[in-house]
């Protein structure tokens, strides 16, 4: 199948959210044995659905078949106000796996009454067995937050998320964990509680109730465990094969020791073009951060982007060797880092529909110390967001003149892409402390000061001939895209991630304040602010200055950092990073708004088609694109559902 111009990028908006589709890049360029693998892995990565809501508030589950079953057989008005509303609210039910909205995790309220709820249950068969469900899914005061971290009350009482039964208190639960890892092996901790709901037993003490094959969820691990088995088969080398076996293990027997021997041997497994997640991950669900919830994923290697980061990290000796450093503190052997770029082939779990676009794992401390780490940027998913984002007007409302717009319409992307790779794979490398300097000596500075570190080593190269030469930027110009749309971000258009009346405080979003304030005070022939009919825009008088601003200022930020220089990093980033100009933020909030962008997006995965002969043996596999959000959940609801 060919991607042609036609993709379509952006699906329904609703709510506070946006549905994007992404495209399986290169998928049809891959071997019928690759296909298949990628098949049985997405299959065993879409079964985990309804362990996830289950994990996310008990009542997920009933809830979701009660709403999916009036949309089935509602008889009123379908064109009535309170139904629409009732459709927006099972959409964001769906996208947020759950009754608790995906990122706040407070409650989502319906725009529809009791009473309309009440009307529509009578048309759904057995509708009595939904009556508690009510004043869960009406009344705000019934679980209001999913995750509840306010410190001094007992979070777990609190949270709505179904990872400690119902009346366990904070206390219990932090004494059961510290008893468990008191009596582990403490130089290889395992992930103490990360596969269980804890539970109260007759005689009210509390256990463990294993998430595997023969125990809670066992219904759905046994289909994942089914195409994770199939998948075998496909495996492209031993290591893969070994991997696949170890997770199986892990799904059969719940031995969290065995978990650990599968992420050692998924973290050395290199070689494949062909990636997966799939089982209980990130710990961000759970209030006192132990449980894991289940995501799942498959990815497959984008070999031209890959080379764009290989590229770097071979010549990372020549970067060095060239940047505006003073001499001492360069680092005289220098090795890039290699990050993969992948394509995202499925979604599932805790990584659908709402996805991050970067991943690092494993989690444990001890196996990333002692046997390293695995990084990727999931390319097809930043692709769709760059698509999604053109035309919405933004760039419109914020770009100069037009000139300066067909510039970041041509080069952004590409751009922002490269100054991401040279912040990554070189970057954060580069450079060495003095003799003696304390690596913490910059204390609460010193990630923002890193930050810039790395940025700015980005931002000056960016503009090198030297990425002509590797063929890296498509022409020497190109770069003023990023210094263009990178300045614009620092010194206003980030503001609308800001409340007003705070500051700014998250470290990133400070290393571009930083540098783009510093750049404006101290090189006003290069660039300034300007008002026309009321508003105002960022106007570059020089772009070669530019690039002497951000060596200069590269050149102190190294200086800080290697003499471990903490009045300078205070001075530096309190003057310029930190402090939000009050008439300029109102004003970028204000043009923001009228623009009504949705600010949560998330995917619609592909819908795979296997083909086969009259012998019924498979000849390819095919993505299509073709399903609504709606259609798909429902999908997912009657072919991925359990009785867990
Ligand atoms: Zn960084």
């Amino acid at each position: 199948m060919k991607t042609d111009r036609k993709f379509q990028y952006t699906e329904e908006r609703f709510a506070d959210l946006q549905l994007l589709r992404y495209n399986v890049e290169g998928f049809e360029t891959l071997s019928l044995r690759q296909k298949t693998y990628i098949y049985h892995l997405s299959e065993a990565a879409l079964w985990g659905r309804d362990i996830l809501w289950h994990q996310n508030c008990r009542y997920n589950l009933p809830i979701r078949h009660l709403l999916e079953e009036i949309l089935q057989n509602y008889k009123g008005d379908r064109q009535s106000e309170e139904y629409q509303q009732f459709i927006v609210y099972l959409k964001r039910v769906w996208f947020s796996n759950g009754i608790h909205h995906h990122y706040s995790t407070e409650k989502i309220l319906p725009g529809f009454s009791e009473q309309f709820l009440r009307e529509a249950m009578k048309d759904v068969p057995d509708h009595e067995q939904y009556e508690a469900l009510i004043p869960v899914i009406i009344d705000p005061t019934v679980m209001p937050k999913r995750v509840n971290q306010a410190d001094g009350e007992d979070l777990i009482l609190t949270s709505a998320c179904n990872y400690y039964e119902e009346g366990i208190t904070q206390q219990e639960a932090e004494d059961f964990y510290a008893r468990q890892k008191g009596e582990g092996n403490p130089e290889e901790p395992i992930m103490y509680g990360m596969n269980s709901q804890l539970v109260r037993q007759e005689d009210g003490s509390l256990a463990e109730r294993v998430w595997k094959s023969d125990g809670m969820y066992g219904e759905a691990i046994c289909h994942i465990v089914e195409h994770l088995e199939a998948a075998i088969s496909y495996a492209e080398n031993e290591k893969q094969i070994e991997v696949i076996r170890l997770l199986l293990d892990f799904y059969h027997t719940g031995d969290l020791a065995t978990f650990d021997r599968y992420t050692i041997a998924w973290v050395q497994e290199t070689t494949g073009r062909i990636d997966f997640i799939n089982g209980f991950t990130e710990v961000y669900g759970d209030p006192l951060g132990l449980k894991a919830s289940w995501e799942g994923y498959v990815n497959f290697t984008d070999l031209k982007a890959t080379g764009r980061t290989e590229k770097l990290s071979q010549n990372a000796q020549w970067f060095e060797d060239h940047s505006p450093v003073d001499a001492r503190f360069k680092k005289p052997s220098c090795q890039g880092v290699s990050a993969r770029v992948v394509v995202a082939a499925i979604l599932g779990g805790d990584l659908y529909p709402s996805s991050a676009i970067g991943i690092n794992l494993p989690n444990s401390n001890w196996v990333r110390a002692t046997h390293g780490s695995k990084s990727v940027t999931i390319g097809n998913l930043t692709h769709a967001y760059d698509e999604a984002a053109k035309g919405n007007g933004f760039r419109q409302e914020f770009v100069i003149d037009a000139q300066t717009l067909a510039l970041l319409d041509q080069h952004a992307d590409v751009c922002d892409d490269l100054h991401t790779d040279l912040h990554e794979c070189l970057g954060h490398g580069s450079g060495r402390l003095l003799p003696g300097v304390d690596p913490d000596a910059l204390k609460a500075y010193g990630s923002t000061i890193e930050e810039a570190r790395a940025d700015l080593f980005g931002l000056y190269y960016l503009a090198d001939p030297k990425l002509v030469e590797l063929d890296l930027t498509p022409k020497a110009e190109a770069y003023k895209a990023q210094y263009y749309s990178y300045l614009m971000n620092g010194l206003m258009t980030q503001l609308v991630r800001i409340e007003p009346g705070c500051q700014v405080e998250e470290a990133h979003m400070r290393n571009r304040a930083l540098i783009a304030h510093w750049t404006q005070a101290h090189y006003p022939e290069a660039i300034r602010l300007i008002q026309r009919e009321g508003k105002t825009y960022l106007e570059v008088l020089s772009y070669p200055t530019l690039r002497n601003a951000f060596a200069t200022l590269l050149a102190e930020v190294q200086r800080i950092k290697s003499e471990g220089d903490y009045e300078a990093a205070k001075a530096l980033v309190e003057t310029y990073g930190v402090k939000v100009d009050v008439q300029i933020h109102a004003e970028v909030l204000a043009r923001y708004k009228r623009l009504n962008l949705a600010p949560y997006k998330g995917f619609i995965n592909p819908r795979y088609e296997v083909l086969h002969n009259a012998d019924g043996v498979i000849t390819d596999i095919v993505p299509h694109y073709d399903e609504s959000f709606t259609e798909q959940m429902l999908r997912y609801s009657r072919d991925y559902s359990t009785n867990d």
